[in-house]
Parts: C-alpha cells; structure tokens; sequence
C-alpha cells in the first residue's frame, strides 16, 4: 500500500527552525571571527605600546650606564662645594680617597661618586616631570639606594640570569612604567664596593628606569573601548541583516512548502485529497477511533456510464463534471469528513464518527443532488448524471485495505444490480 511518508515529513518538517539554525550558526561563526579579529586587534596595540615603552626604559637605562661608566672610569667627579653641600659620609669611609680638595685660590671642591651623580640627575629629571631612574643593589651603601618592591623582584630575577624586567605600578593614583636591566660590577667599582666583597662582572645591583605611562594607557582604554563599541555595532548590523534575511527566507520557503504540500497532498482537477493522504488520515482515524471508540465508515462512489458523457460531450464536459461532484461532496458532507478523488471518475469519503446507517444516509444524500445535478452540454443542453455507491463501516481488528475492498465489493454490486444507488456492506439497501 501507499507509503505515507512524504506526506507525513512535509507536515512535520518545520523549514523556519532549520532556517533559524542555519542562520544563527552562521551569525555565530562571524561573531567568533569578529571577536578574534577584534581581540587580536586590541593585544597586538597593547603590545606594540609596551614595546615602546619597554624601548624608552632600554635608551635611558644605556644612557645612565654611559654617563655612570663614564664616572667610574674618572673616579667621580669634583664640583664645588657650595654653602649646604653635604659631603657624600660614604666616601669618607673609603681609605685613601681625597673627598674635599681645595685649588690654589683656595675654593673647595667635593668628589661626586656615579652612585650620587646618577641620583642627583634623576632628581632634576623627576623634578622636570620627565622620568626617573634609580640605581640600587641587595647590599647598598647608602640606604637611600635599597631596592623597592619592584626592584627586589627584578634584582631576584637577574639573580636566575634573567637580563630584564619590566612591567606597570600604580603610584598615587598614576600608571607607571617600570623597566630594569642588571648593572655587573665593574673594574672601577671595586674602589668603593671591594669591602662588600663585590667581584668584577658579577651581577651585584641594577638600573630601574620609571616612566609615567598614565596618558599611554588611558590612550590604549579608549582605543579598546572603541574597538568594543564598534565590534557590538558591526555584530548588531549583522542581526539585524540575518534577521532580515531569515525573515524573507522563512516567508518564501513557506510559500514553497505550502505549495509541495498541496501538490503532495491533493488532486491537481478537483482539489480532493489524493489516495496517499487519503490513507494516511483513515489510518490515522482507524488508530483514534480505537483510542475513543468512535466508528469510522467509507464511501465509495462512482459516476454511472461516465465514459459516454466523455465519449458524447468531450473531456472538458467529463472534467467538469468531476469538478462538480467534489463540489456536491464538499456542499453534502460534513467540514472534517475525508474527501478523496481515489481513481478517474471514483470519489472516497472517510466519514468520521458515522456508523454505517448514518454513512449511507450521508450517501444517500449525494446520490440525490448528483442525480439533480445540471452541466450544459456543447449542443446548449443540460446533461445530467447518477453514480452509485458502496459503503462499509470498519470492523474491530479490520485494516483499511480491508474496510475499502467491502466498501469496494458493495459499489459492484450497486453497479451490478441496476446502479443510482446506494449498496451497504451488510444491509441496508436503498433503491
Ligand atoms: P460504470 O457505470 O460501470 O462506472 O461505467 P463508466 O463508463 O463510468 O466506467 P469506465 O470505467 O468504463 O469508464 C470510466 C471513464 O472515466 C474512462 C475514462 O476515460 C474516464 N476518465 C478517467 N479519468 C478522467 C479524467 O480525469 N477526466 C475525464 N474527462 N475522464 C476521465
Ligand atoms: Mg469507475
Ligand atoms: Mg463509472
């Protein structure tokens, strides 16, 4: 028998959700493409700005070794000791060194070591707002010269054979850019640093150089910030145009669906119900009637000699007529009975919820209309028709192959005993 599948896949599918998945799976592939294409966007600026700021830390770290190595090489330097000057306490420890020296005019003039000239010039750049730079080591001399948290880190780092360090502080309320290299102790060093038990080349102290990065970052916020902005404004406009698009998708598509659906479903001349969907629902009917108790009952019924009207009137007057018998079943029977056209001029009825008298009635009924039915001829005459029908009521257990072939067998004898008229598979009969 007839497979219901077709039917039954074309009812279910639901095209607007398989639409909407699609849609929303490609939407998502673009928001995860837009929200790397962003982010990687955002680290690479982050980056090439730390590198910039990693860059100035590095220049004006080589310049303060210059400048103290420089120092070193020349033992320090002389300035004049002015009123408030305070001669380094520190030098003054140092066995043999000349701290205060006086020139022939009798000016004083005290010994700046590099440790102090560096301090001093990082004062003025402080001052100057510029950047800052301190010099210091695990073992200082002058405590002013002990590491802060920061340079006890990277002083424990260069330790491990680390060669730099930097990263952001916050200091009063400011971001600030610290970077740090390691300063080996060198040659001219050992003047000072010898007691300490410092060794040329090895690794004793370090340079930190402190850069104000406020305005860099607060830059780098705002730019993310518009990256945001603008990422969540390009994937709202991509909604909105899937949405759009879906919309009109879904709409045509339904329009498709509903179109197979018909074609599927229904016979193209009369609009009736074809024979595979017409099974489908009896089968459906049979299970519900089971379920509920309700009969189920088929008509089966067949225009008389309709081969001479096509033979005497044509094909069109035979099509109009099979267009105005589905139309006396749609004017004759109930709203939800089965209406089906089941081969060329045979009609199907699943009557639902009637037994078999009530059946044959509703039959009965459609024998009468048909047989006052009117379609004018070519000639300008009217033409008129009767038909004949079996009708059985389903049995307990029974298939609806089985229900049809009775309703079938009732029909041939209908045509067999005199048609226009109704013959029941049982009893009841009409003449
Ligand atoms: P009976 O009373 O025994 O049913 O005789 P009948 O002539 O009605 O039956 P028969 O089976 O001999 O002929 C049926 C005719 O229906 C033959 C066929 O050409 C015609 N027919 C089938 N489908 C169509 C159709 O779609 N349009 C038209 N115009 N005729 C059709
Ligand atoms: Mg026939
Ligand atoms: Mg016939």
């Amino acid at each position: 028998m007839i497979e219901p599948r077709l039917t039954d896949s074309l009812e279910h599918s639901s095209s607007s959700s398989f639409v909407r998945k699609y849609l929303g799976g490609i939407f998502l592939a673009i928001c995860l493409i837009l929200v790397s294409v962003f982010w990687g966007f955002s680290y690479k600026a982050n980056q090439l700005i730390e590198d910039q700021l990693r860059q100035q830390g590095q220049a004006f770290f080589q310049e303060v070794v210059l400048t103290r190595d420089w120092l070193a090489q020349h033992g320090g330097v002389y300035v004049p000791l002015t009123p408030g000057m305070e001669v380094n306490p520190y030098l003054l420890k140092v066995p043999g060194l000349k701290v205060v020296i006086q020139d022939q005019e009798g000016n004083h003039y005290t010994l700046k070591n590099p440790a102090l000239v560096t301090r001093e010039i990082s004062e003025i750049a402080a001052g100057q707002g510029l950047f800052r730079f301190h010099i210091t080591s695990i073992l200082p001399l002058n405590p002013q010269n002990s590491p802060d948290a920061f340079e006890r880190q990277a002083l424990e780092k260069f330790a491990r054979g680390e060669t730099e360090a930097y990263g952001y502080v916050e200091e009063g309320g400011r971001s600030i850019f610290r970077y740090m290299a390691p300063l080996p102790t060198k040659e001219s060093c050992m003047a000072c640093h010898a007691a300490q038990g410092y060794r040329p080349g090895v690794v004793r102290g370090g340079i930190s150089v402190s850069l104000d990065a406020t305005a860099t970052l607060t830059q780098m916020r705002e730019n993310r910030f518009y990256l945001i902005a603008s990422a969540i404004g390009l994937v709202a406009l991509i909604l909105a145009v899937i949405l759009f698009i879906s919309r009109v998708f879904i709409k045509d598509l339904k329009k498709a669906e509903e179109r197979l659906l018909e074609m599927a479903t229904r016979d193209f001349l009369t609009g009736l119900l074809n024979r595979r969907e017409t099974y489908r629902r009896l089968q459906e009917e049979s299970r519900r009637g089971t379920r509920f108790g309700d009969p189920l009952s088929v008509i089966l019924l067949d225009i008389d000699f309709f081969k001479k009207i096509n033979d005497n009137h044509g094909h069109l007057i035979g099509d109009r007529f099979l267009q105005e018998t589905a139309e006396v079943l749609r004017n004759t029977l109930r709203e939800y009975d089965i209406l089906c056209r089941y081969g060329g001029e045979e009609f199907l009825v699943g009557a639902l919820k009637a037994n078999l008298e009530q059946a044959a009635q509703a039959a009965e009924r459609v024998r009468l209309r048909m047989k006052d039915l009117r379609v004018p001829g070519g000639d300008g005459g009217a033409i008129a028709v009767t038909i004949s029908a079996g009708v059985a009521q389903l049995r307990p257990g029974e298939s609806i192959d089985g229900l049809i072939a009775r309703a079938d067998e009732a029909l041939y004898r209908a045509k067999g005993t005199g048609r226009d008229r109704v013959v029941t598979s049982g009893e009841i009969e009409t003449p």
